[in-house]
């Protein structure tokens, strides 16, 4: 919005005047626009996804830049427009502080020191926090860690609480566990670095829990990474029954490259299962998204692997969303919520689905959604794209 009402500016005031780089104040004119415009650049997804600290610190420079030339740009600086920019450098300044603030707060006791254990592809951390609060599905926090690499103390990298304990008394969390799936940058590092211990600095919990009190019946869509996002919510669900609240049926889907990455979730899944009776109430589905080992044999519907543990099922391929949501809205006497935490085409494909039923599905994506599996236009994953009509 910024840029567009540079580009107007720009326009009107060429009508009335010429442009000349001599003249000191529109050479600061232009810096300014054309800086506004990195700054906007910066910010666009995919080009940010290519080096993401990289893009916020330049942000902030250019920011920082911009505002200072724009100041210089203007004739009359103690006038509504200098009181503009110095108004928008206060509210930049006060959430800074707040932020500031905030930090201090929740790291103020001392520093938590968190627990690493490497998995196939991620990372899971565990800490007790040392100002904890009531955690609530839905929640992520900023993870600073300096120990990682040279510079980590200035990279913040947001993770989704996936578990947590509860003190008996007060129901605060006295441990908080979180998944890192393991890219190319810090949490590459964070994966290598030898230490098995490490300080962090917290700053959170952050986002907004979703409202599912007045559900019944539920399914959960998750591919990859999207799992960190949703199993708070079945740890919520499942703890909510047992204290009495009515449940029909919570149904996870959840499609992973690797066979290996259910250790992701096993071990809490296995509680959850623990804690679902007597009615039993939960249900997993895991889809591995590569063709089967040699010498596998089919059965049934041609993709069954195996039974995994209590109420699990694993299979090769992707999962028939059409078909299982069909099954679920069935058994479901009102309307369910549909929670997707997935890639670009699991989601679109949902949403598609969802909105055919909107009647009987509630639709709602969690805030952090996983980026596109590898591939691009010109290396699309896995062939063309079918027709959901199909
Ligand atoms: C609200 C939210 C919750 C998230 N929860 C989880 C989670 O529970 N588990 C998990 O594995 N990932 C989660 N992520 C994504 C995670 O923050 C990034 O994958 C991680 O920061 C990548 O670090 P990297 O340096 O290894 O990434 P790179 O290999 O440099 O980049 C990989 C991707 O991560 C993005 N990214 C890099 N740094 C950041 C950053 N500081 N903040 C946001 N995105 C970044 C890049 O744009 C790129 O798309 C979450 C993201 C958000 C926005």
């Amino acid at each position: 919005m910024g840029v567009l009402q540079s580009l107007l500016h720009v326009i009107l005031a060429l009508q009335v005047t010429s442009f000349d780089l001599r003249v000191a104040l529109q050479r600061f004119g232009l810096t300014a626009i054309i800086s506004a415009g990195v700054v906007w650049l910066l910010m666009l997804p995919w080009i940010r996804r290519q080096a993401y600290e990289f893009c916020i610190n330049l942000h902030i420079v250019l920011g920082l830049f911009t505002i200072v030339t724009l100041w210089i740009h203007l004739k009359n600086r103690f006038d509504l427009d200098g009181y503009l920019l110095i108004g928008s450098l206060g509210l930049l300044g006060l959430t800074t502080l707040i932020q500031v603030v905030y930090q201090v707060y929740r790291n103020g006791r001392g520093l938590a020191v968190a627990e690493k254990e490497k998995l196939e592809g991620a990372v899971l951390l565990s800490f007790t926090p040392t100002r904890p609060w009531k955690v609530r599905a839905g929640q992520y926090i900023y993870l600073r860690i300096p120990a990682v690499r040279l510079l980590s103390f200035a990279e913040s990298h947001p993770l989704n609480i996936l578990w947590w304990e509860e003190n008996n008394t007060d129901e605060k969390a006295s441990r908080i566990t979180v998944l890192a799936k393991v890219e190319s940058g810090f949490t590459r590092r964070l994966e290598s670095c030898p230490y098995n211990s490490l300080r962090i600095l917290l700053d959170g919990p952050y986002g907004k829990p979703k409202d599912t009190v007045h559900y019944d019946n539920f399914v959960f869509i998750a591919t990859g990474i999207g799992i960190s996002a949703q199993l708070a919510y079945l740890k919520e669900l499942i703890m909510r029954k047992d204290r009495g609240y009515r449940l029909r049926r919570v149904c996870l889907v959840w499609q992973v490259d690797q066979q290996a990455h259910d250790e992701w979730i096993c071990d809490y899944m296995n509680q959850l299962l623990d804690l679902d009776k007597p009615e039993l109430v939960l249900r997993w589905a895991l889809f591995v998204n590569s063709s089967p080992p040699t010498g596998y044999s089919t059965k049934g519907n041609g993709d069954f692997i195996t039974e995994s543990g209590r109420r699990g099922l694993e299979f090769y391929g992707k999962p028939d969303l059409k078909d299982i949501l069909k099954n679920e809205v069935e058994l479901c006497p009102r309307k369910l919520l549909l929670v997707v935490s997935a890639d670009p085409q699991t989601r679109d494909m949902c949403r598609y689905l969802a909105l055919k039923q909107k009647k009987k599905i509630d639709f709602f994506e969690t805030e952090f959604q996983p980026a596109p599996a590898q591939g691009g236009f010109w290396a699309p994953e896995g062939g063309p794209i079918k027709s959901w009509e199909q």
